[in-house]
């Protein structure tokens, strides 16, 4: 099953249009290149792949190439697992002067404009740009409320937000959900010995070699407070996330990130905690979370630089379920 629960994106100068289209007469006719990367396709499968890892600011759709296909282009976009091209704005163009009940259509599929093939160059020109700013401010605005600054991992809001939906679908589902906590050790006398600016960089890293490691698209990594991060791994049990756990460790010894105001190993070290559950109604997210804390804890006391792993039975329902 291929789920998504939200994903950020890097931004560049040039805006760039995803252009669904039969032909593409429409470049030499209407866009004026220079402000726009324009990506071409003739078909909505090619589009999603070809945007997957470059979100455009707007797609464009041909109208009547649309038409052909039951009008199913938004439905689908909506739909695909690549949640960074569902959010993005859809104006449709028309190829020739369009019947005036048509005129309406884009609007009640969803797209947020349309323009004819036969408006002025200067007016087309104008509506694509002004909606192409307003689309990137948007995705900024997005991000900003959703994304911590410092390391760039999801906010504590948002992970809230995440984790309901990703606890409803678990427990409507029957699947496991993973929660792993992690806490940087000695993080307090590294920023007294290095500096808060360095403790800041080290933190950096330490939610990049995270996040390098939960890259499902259905993985979320959280910033959860200080140097404390939360991660869910969606429809993962035990043995592997604990498989997932392993490798963040290793790569944090590979980055051996010098830490000399500390007993040995003299490098950054976490304590991670792992709750696997198959998550129900009878328990709420929070107390989910609790249990995953307590692991962390557990891997505090024992040492540090360790990863202690909690379960909980997977629960037989009742057929009327
Ligand atoms: P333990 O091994 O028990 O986890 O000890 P610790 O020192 O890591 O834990 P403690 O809770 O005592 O200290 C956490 C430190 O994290 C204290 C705080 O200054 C630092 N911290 C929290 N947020 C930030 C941040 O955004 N940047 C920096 N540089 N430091 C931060
Ligand atoms: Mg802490
Ligand atoms: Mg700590």
């Amino acid at each position: 099953m291929n789920l998504e629960f939200g994903e950020g994106c890097s931004l560049k100068e040039e805006r760039d249009l995803a252009i669904l289209s039969g032909t593409q007469a429409i470049s030499e006719k209407i866009i004026n290149p220079s402000f726009f990367d324009l990506h071409f396709f003739t078909g909505l499968n090619d589009l999603i792949k070809g945007m997957a890892n470059n979100r455009p600011d707007l797609i464009i759709v041909d109208f009547e190439l649309d038409k052909s296909k039951s009008f199913q282009t938004i439905e689908l976009l909506k739909k695909i697992p690549s949640s960074s091209l569902k959010d993005v704005p859809i104006i449709y163009y028309f190829n020739q002067t369009c019947k005036n009940p048509d005129l309406a259509v884009p609007y009640t599929l969803g797209a947020i404009d349309s323009f004819s093939w036969n408006d002025d160059f200067s007016l087309i020109h104008a509506k694509l740009k002004r909606r192409a700013i307003d689309s990137r401010k948007l995705l900024q605005l997005s991000q900003h409320s959703t994304i911590d600054s410092l390391t760039e991992t999801y906010n504590r809001r948002e992970f809230d937000l995440l984790f309901e939906k990703m606890w409803r679908i678990s427990c409507r589902k029957k699947l496991p959900l993973s929660i792993v906590m992690v806490d940087i050790d000695y993080f307090k006398q590294y920023n007294d010995h290095y500096g808060h600016l360095s403790g800041d960089e080290c933190l950096i890293k330490v939610a990049r070699l995270l996040k390098n490691n939960a890259q499902r698209t259905s993985d979320i990594v959280s910033r959860f407070g200080g140097e404390e991060f939360v991660i869910l791994l969606f429809d993962i049990e035990a043995d592997i996330a604990e498989e997932v756990v392993q490798r963040m460790e290793a790569d944090l010894e590979t980055a051996n990130i010098t830490h000399i105001n500390r007993d040995l190993p003299h490098r950054i070290t976490a304590s991670f905690g792992i709750f696997s559950l198959f998550p129900h109604p009878d328990m709420s997210p929070n107390q989910a979370l609790e249990f995953a804390d307590q692991a962390m804890y557990r891997a505090k006391k024992q040492g540090r630089n360790l990863i202690y792993c909690e379960r909980s039975a997977p629960r037989t329902y009742k057929s009327a379920e």
